[in-house]
């Protein structure tokens, strides 16, 4: 059976599922998106989400037109049709089709896009070695130009932080602000553990505000950890006991080796192993 692909209201195969090329979304990242989760056909912390894609659409000013409930509808009708259980949404709102100039008031239509598909996940050896990363050259954007906690559909600052990665033989890359603390992975968020407290970069470092970065820090409490967020140097990450990322795709992963400096003992640590196992159980349970 062919994919089935949501747009507007209408579910098409996914050979069929097009935007216009005249659409701003394609012309200039003129749009937003989420990437959510779906456990046994429940899609985790949906509200969260869908709060988040609502404030990056105001915060570009884009009316969203349907309502959040609706979205939800679709959402699980999409997950329905494709007979998915555990997955990956993805969820876009483009600013619709217009003129060739980038004026967003002389455009029409913005196109609601839901696509629910399987999930790559990182390969299970690297939850159980820990991940390289490197750091990237390239500066997270500063939040007067273009603030991180819009999730919009102009990725290529974490694109290119993403490709220095990949040159160095690493899928992810850590991201300084323009003050040189550290902000965030391409499409995960941070965590450090120095002396058995819990540590992440605060938002005004200039990040996302991940939804699975929010339920770590939840479950770091629970188990009665000291989480703060904090202004964090790339010389905390090296002095670093343990360090793991976070994010919708990744859920929690461990980094080992960062820059070429090995992370504690270059093992995934306790903390580290234990966030992962209480994640799993939230997410799945
Ligand atoms: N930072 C960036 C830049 C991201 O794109 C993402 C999402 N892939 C995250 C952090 C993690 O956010 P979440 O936990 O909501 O997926």
């Amino acid at each position: 059976m062919a994919l089935k692909i949501w747009i507007n209201g209408t579910l098409f195969d996914k050979q069929d599922a097009k935007v216009s090329v005249y659409d701003h979304g394609l012309l200039y990242g003129d749009g937003v998106f989420e990437g959510m989760r779906s456990y046994g056909g429940r899609v985790f912390r949906i509200d969260a989400h869908l709060d988040r894609l609502w404030e990056s659409a105001a915060a570009i000013f884009l009316e969203i037109p349907i309502s959040k409930e609706a979205m939800v509808e679709a959402i699980n009708e999409t997950l329905a049709t494709n007979e998915i259980l555990d997955g990956y949404i993805r969820l876009i709102v483009t600013r619709g089709a217009g003129t060739l100039g980038i004026d967003p008031t002389r455009t029409r239509d913005p196109q609601i896009i839901i696509i629910a598909d399987h999930i790559e996940l990182y390969p299970p050896k690297l939850y159980e070695e820990g991940l390289e990363i490197v750091t990237s050259s390239v500066q997270r954007t500063q939040a007067e130009s273009l603030n991180p906690r819009i999730k919009s559909l102009n990725y290529l600052n974490n694109v290119l932080a993403k490709v220095e990665g990949l040159q160095a033989g690493c899928i992810e890359a850590l991201m300084l602000n323009r003050n040189g603390e550290v902000a965030e992975c391409t499409g995960d968020n941070i965590f450090l553990v120095r002396d058995g407290v819990v540590l992440t970069p605060s938002t005004d470092a200039g990040i996302l505000e991940g939804i699975t970065r929010e339920a770590v820090m939840e479950l770091a409490r629970q188990a009665g950890h000291d989480v703060r967020e904090a202004t964090l140097a790339l010389a905390d990450v090296y002095a670093a006991d343990e360090v793991f990322l976070t994010g919708t795709a990744a859920e929690v992963v461990p980094v080992v080796l960062i820059d070429g400096r090995l992370i504690g003992d270059g093992r995934p640590g306790p903390i580290t192993r234990d966030m992962k196992k209480r994640f799993e159980a939230l997410a799945r349970g």
